[in-house]
């Protein structure tokens, strides 16, 4: 599905991936952990082509295609959705018409019919409902005035709306009290499918006890510095990620 090799990537200047490699397979799920200021984020905003972030080296090929060459919506066609950590607030933007305009371009892109809006509806409110998420959020403007655990929410109910073939979640947990983080992860693990492959970036081992990753790896200064199974996030999270860092070192 995605395969990225030796990605050096520059923000502002500064290079912030230094080199990069990750290989994701169809319906596998992948976390990324890292400390803060490693290039998660920035991984996820090169994913999503995001202006501003130089590839200076390597490549990433999105089912055998490469995804450098793609404009951030054509990616979005293609079936790449990036659930940010920080969503975007849309002031004046209808959060139902931004769905349907979001979900018919994608429809569009497969060759599918635009869906009507008694059906339109139907689909909205059944997907709000897996994210408990109150039907007047979705008559806002996108996530103008929501709470943290709301932007997440509607994001995920973003993401369920679409069906991505890949869906970058770059810390859905973060600001979330108990309760919202298990409806969050529900919603996520309703979206599993041997079809459909998960990066799950995330800081804390927490989010990993509700949605159980394949695969764990740790992003230190620009790379990916060690993988393991969903037990290296039980072990960073008994031990940190000094241990890792210093083996790396050594
Ligand atoms: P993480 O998500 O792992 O916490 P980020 O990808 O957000 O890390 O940031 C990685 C590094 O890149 C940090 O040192 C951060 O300060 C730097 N960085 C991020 N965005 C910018 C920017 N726009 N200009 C300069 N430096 C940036
Ligand atoms: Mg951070
Ligand atoms: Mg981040």
């Amino acid at each position: 599905m995605l395969s990225i090799k030796n990605l050096h990537v520059k923000v502002d200047d500064k290079e912030i991936l230094k080199g990069l490699n990750l290989e994701i397979g169809t319906g596998e799920v992948h976390a990324i952990m890292g400390p803060n200021g490693s290039g998660k984020s920035t991984l996820s905003y090169v994913l999503a082509g995001r202006e501003g972030y130089e590839v200076t080296q390597g490549e990433i090929l999105f089912e055998g295609k490469n995804l450098l060459d793609m404009a951030p919506e054509e990616r979005a066609w293609a079936g790449i959705f990036l659930a940010m950590q920080y969503p975007v607030e849309l002031p004046g933007v209808n959060n139902m018409t931004f769905l349907r305009e979001s979900l018919n371009a994608v429809r569009r892109a497969r060759g599918e019919e635009e869906l009507d809006a008694v059906a339109f509806m139907k689909l909205v409110r059944e997907k709000a409902a897996t994210v408990k998420l109150d039907d007047k959020l979705l008559k806002r403007s996108v996530n103008a005035g929501f709470s943290g655990g709301e932007k997440k929410r509607n994001e995920i109910l973003q993401m369920a709306m679409l069906e991505p073939k890949l869906a970058i979640l770059d810390e859905t947990d973060s600001g979330l009290d108990i309760d919202a983080l298990r409806i969050v992860s529900e919603g996520v693990n309703l979206l599993r499918s041997p079809r459909r492959s998960i990066i799950m970036i995330t800081h804390y081992q927490r989010l990993l006890d509700y949605i159980q990753p394949d695969f764990v790896h740790v992003l230190a200064d620009g790379r990916i510095i060690r993988s393991g199974g969903k037990e290296l996030a039980l072990e960073l999270e008994d031990k940190g990620y000094g241990w890792v860092l210093e083996e790396n070192a050594a």
